[in-house]
């Protein structure tokens, strides 16, 4: 039986002084003024000349490094122990056709980097990444598109289809995130075509389904069957959700249904329902549990035993953020089970509004803090009683 309270296993890439520097970044971020502090001025520290002390602290903790280059401690310390790295280029809210030819190729690069390093099973971009956000919200909202953004969008067409064709001829998986329920059509729909077209044999494209959305089982529901009508294997990302105060606030402003769920048991139910369903399904599809939620990950591990589908079966992968949740991962990769960490980089100033949601979300008394802290806390006094 796993446990993820193995706080020995969970650490055990960690020295003592690296547990500390961990202990005192997650009690530092725990406080909610300075993360808000450091939300508000978090550019401004740059200018000011903080970036050593941010490359040396957050960064270190939650970031690979500024380039592919910079990852490579990172991907070898998490393949020692059998864990896989997903390389996530986190440089967001670009806007000019330079910026998104230059993801397109850094995406591009992590295929040829993941074609030559096993430790890196599934590569990942963001649509955003490679097209304006307004565009993908007027494509989104079926509104007919001037005679520029005709164009515009067929340039962002074919940056998808490259990296999507480079990921089949290369024999590498990849993931295509989830964002804003407002521009989710138009990434769903540039998912499916290219799943259609990639995925004849095996899954190697995968959308991803965000459950904390009321719609969003009925909708994986909906992709399995037409996967099933038209031969081809469906990848599926499962995660719960990372805009749900953005998403209810614009319901709110704008007069329209709120897209999330009432509550957070409900965003829990969905998410294990998807995973039964992927799991019953497993025969057509590619799943990744991408969750820092332990039950989650425990019934996963218990439907995966039910349908005699062997830990290290290569449909099956959990994942987890770098820096993040250790205590989840290690443990199930001593267990055997295929393990993967999205681990960002980019430069220091682009990665910052990453390292900020990072912060506020372990801020929360709800949020992660206390169990990270608490783990770290245990393992700290573990080490000290040998
Ligand atoms: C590998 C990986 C990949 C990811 N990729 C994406 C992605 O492509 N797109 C994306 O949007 N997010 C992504 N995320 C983030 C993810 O959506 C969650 O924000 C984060 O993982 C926290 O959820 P959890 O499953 O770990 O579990 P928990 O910590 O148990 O759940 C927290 C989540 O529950 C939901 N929730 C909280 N309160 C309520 C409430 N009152 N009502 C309804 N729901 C509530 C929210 O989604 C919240 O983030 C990814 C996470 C990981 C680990």
């Amino acid at each position: 039986m796993i446990s993820f309270d193995n706080t020995e296993n969970a650490f055990k890439s960690k020295t003592n002084a690296q547990l500390s520097q961990s202990y005192w970044l997650f009690k530092l971020i725990s406080n909610p003024s300075l993360v808000k502090l450091g939300a508000n001025f978090g550019p401004l520290t740059l200018n000011l000349g903080f970036k050593g002390v941010i490359k040396a602290t957050i960064f270190k903790q939650f970031v690979g490094g500024e380039t592919i280059h910079d990852c490579a401690k990172a991907i070898e310390s998490l393949a020692k122990y059998n864990i896989g790295t997903i390389l996530d280029y986190s440089v967001e809210g670009k806007e000019s056709e330079q910026d998104f030819d230059h993801c397109l190729q850094e995406t591009l690069q992590t295929i040829e980097k993941a074609k030559k390093d096993k430790h890196i099973p599934f590569c990942v971009y963001k649509v955003t990444g490679l097209a304006r956000f307004g565009l993908l919200q007027k494509v989104s909202s079926k509104l007919p598109l001037s005679e520029i953004e005709k164009p515009e969008w067929d340039r962002v067409k074919k940056r998808v289809y490259s990296i999507c064709k480079a990921a089949f001829e290369g024999e590498q998986r990849i993931f295509i995130d989830a964002e804003e329920s407002w521009i989710q059509p138009a990434i769903d729909d540039l998912a499916y075509e290219n799943m259609a077209l990639w995925n004849k044999e095996k899954a190697i494209v995968y959308n991803t389904f965000q459950l904390y959305r009321n719609d969003r089982l009925l909708n994986l529901e909906e992709t399995i069957r037409a996967g099933k009508t038209n031969s081809f294997y469906i990848g599926a990302k499962l995660v719960r959700g990372a805009y749900m105060e953005k998403e209810r606030k614009r319901a709110a402003q704008m007069n329209y249904p709120d897209p999330i769920q009432v509550s957070k048991e409900k965003s829990d139910q969905d998410y294990d329902k998807a995973l039964k369903l992927c799991v019953d399904n497993i025969s057509v599809m590619g799943l990744c549990a991408g969750t820092h939620n332990e039950t989650s990950s425990l019934y996963l591990v218990n439907l995966m035993r039910e349908k005699n589908i062997a830990p290290g079966d290569n449909r099956v992968c959990f994942s987890q953020l770098y820096g993040m949740s250790d205590h989840i991962s290690y443990n199930l990769s001593l267990n055997g089970y295929n393990v993967a960490k999205y681990v960002p980089y980019g430069p220091v100033k682009e990665v910052l509004p990453y390292l900020i949601r990072r912060a506020q979300e372990n801020t929360s008394v709800k949020g992660q803090t206390g169990r990270e802290l608490s783990l770290i806390l245990k393992e700290k006094q573990r080490r000290a009683s040998k």
